[in-house]
């Protein structure tokens, strides 16, 4: 076996009984990398010095028994994420040459479990999109057919771990940007719940939506990962104060006991036949595995999360992104007045779908615009909300499609934003009612992967991690890999 398609768990095993050395891991996965690269355009950057170096540091560490699970194992980190030292884009102009001066807080925390950085991953520019067609960098293609969209935001770190260039790697998710990619590219993605994780050093997009959270080639991965990212951060004023489980724990392989429910407003219209076809199998697989389940659940106010996400997730763009005025952060223009400065570094600096959410957020947000957009969204959040609440008193989980439809083609959407915004009608309830949210393999339609989605009430990690793991041993969707 080609050493990196290791999951995490399986590399630690051989860095342990020291059948392989961090430096020879790290040193296969580099390989890959120049050599699928070129098809694939994950990385905005490659740190291969840094890998190599935190590598030989790994080593040592094992050598002298004094490491975890995560240390020496080979990780992408999204472009999103500050890296002191190196730069980090959010795969934008405005950022092109911004090095951070501090780590985010994931960052660190992963750095002290013994990290190796081989990479940083590609994203929609400011983890506005769900194609990675937004990046102001490259298109990053699906390796399960490379004219389709790898899904986004978090298009390059999915991508990459779906074909070795990294292990596994922390993404981002503000609507979907997580779970829709791993759904889209075969691989695992773990939304954790608002405020599980530290959003410090994450580059803000919207701030009461944006979580970080692990994408991985299997669960028990994303449950090693967890173990490191999540806690307690006072540097990050919504982090929450809240016990952490060893997620490991929680990867018990039957469902016995477990009441399911299935919302009917998950099987949208428009849904992919394929998808519907494959949801309902692994659905019957959830029952056969021991839970009960009811078909009949309803959640109505979902068909009003898209328009409240976005009114809402624009709003605190628009707020969130008034920083690149040329004068603080990244790209300057320099302008023959201070107005004329400003606005010619936006103008430049920033992306069509960026403009885009800046002008729905300052509209939405604008006098006499308030009321009538963003307060009512906020109300419809409630509601949303209290539904979740109401349903996880009968439910331990809901399982739902991570998307409605398979991959789309390059191209397809990205000229109708409506459309692009269609394609996360599942995935954005959870963000709007800060819930956690897990995607796993679940099989293929036409060819390509289909993603499951499990959902809980807050901080019922352990619950989502179990249902994956009981249903991924019973399939092993996941361990296909794209040829490439
Ligand atoms: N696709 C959604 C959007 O464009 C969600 C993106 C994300 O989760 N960062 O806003």
């Amino acid at each position: 076996m080609n050493l990196y398609n290791l999951t995490i768990h399986q590399a630690h095993q051989l860095l342990k009984s020291k059948e392989v050395s961090s430096v020879e891991l790290t040193k296969a996965v580099l390989k890959r990398i120049a050599e699928a690269e070129e098809k694939v355009r994950a990385l905005v950057t490659v740190t291969e010095e840094i890998a190599l170096l935190q590598a030989e540091q790994a080593d040592q560490r094992i050598r002298a028994g004094d490491f975890t699970p995560l240390t020496g194992v080979p990780a992408v980190i999204k472009d999103n994420m500050c890296t002191k030292g190196i730069r980090t884009t959010c795969s934008s102009r405005m950022l092109e040459n911004f090095v951070p001066p501090y780590d985010a807080t994931v960052v660190e925390w992963l750095k002290d479990a013994g990290l190796v950085m081989v990479g940083k991953g590609n994203m929609d520019e400011f983890a506005m999109g769900s194609s990675n067609e937004h990046s102001a960098f490259a298109i990053t293609p699906n390796p399960w057919d490379l004219s389709r969209v790898p899904g986004g935001s978090s298009g390059g770190p999915a991508v990459g771990v779906a074909v070795g260039e990294a292990i596994y790697a922390l993404g981002s998710d503000t609507g979907g940007s997580i779970r829709q990619p791993a759904g889209f590219c075969n691989i695992v993605g773990f939304k954790p719940t608002y405020g599980r994780v530290s959003r410090y050093g994450l580059v803000a997009f919207a701030s009461s939506l944006d979580q970080i959270g692990p994408m991985t080639k299997d669960v028990a991965d994303s449950a090693l990962v967890m173990n490191f990212i999540a806690g307690y951060d006072p540097r990050d004023s919504t982090s929450v104060n809240y016990p952490v489980p060893d997620y490991t724990k929680s990867l018990i392989p039957d469902l016995n006991g477990l009441r399911l429910g299935v919302p009917k407003e998950y099987f949208v219209e428009g849904m992919q036949e394929g998808v519907e076809e494959v949801m309902r199998t692994a659905i019957a697989k959830l029952e056969e595995l021991g839970a009960t389940v009811d078909w009949e659940v309803s959640l109505p106010h979902t068909e009003y999360a898209l328009a409240a996400y976005y009114l809402i997730a624009p709003s605190e763009a628009m707020a969130n992104l008034a920083r690149y005025d040329g004068v603080k952060y990244g790209f300057s223009y320099e302008g023959e007045s201070m107005w004329d400065a400003m606005e010619r570094t936006r103008q430049l600096g920033f992306g069509p779908e960026v403009k885009r959410r800046i002008i729905l957020g300052t509209y939405a947000l604008s006098a006499g615009y308030y009321d009538a957009y963003y307060l009512k969204a906020q109300k419809v959040r409630t509601l949303i909300r209290r539904e979740f609440a109401d349903a996880f008193e009968r439910y331990d989980a809901l399982i739902t499609p991570t998307s409605p439809t398979v991959p789309f083609k390059i191209g397809e959407k990205v000229d109708d934003p409506l459309q692009m915004y269609l394609s996360d009608v599942c995935t954005l309830p959870i963000n709007i009612a800060g819930i956690p949210g897990l995607s796993v393999p679940a099989g293929f339609a036409d060819g390509l992967p289909v993603g499951m989605q499990i959902l809980g009430k807050p901080f019922s990690e352990e619950t989502l991690l179990r249902i994956g793991f009981a249903y991924e041993q019973q399939t092993r969707w996941g361990e296909r890999r794209p040829e490439i």
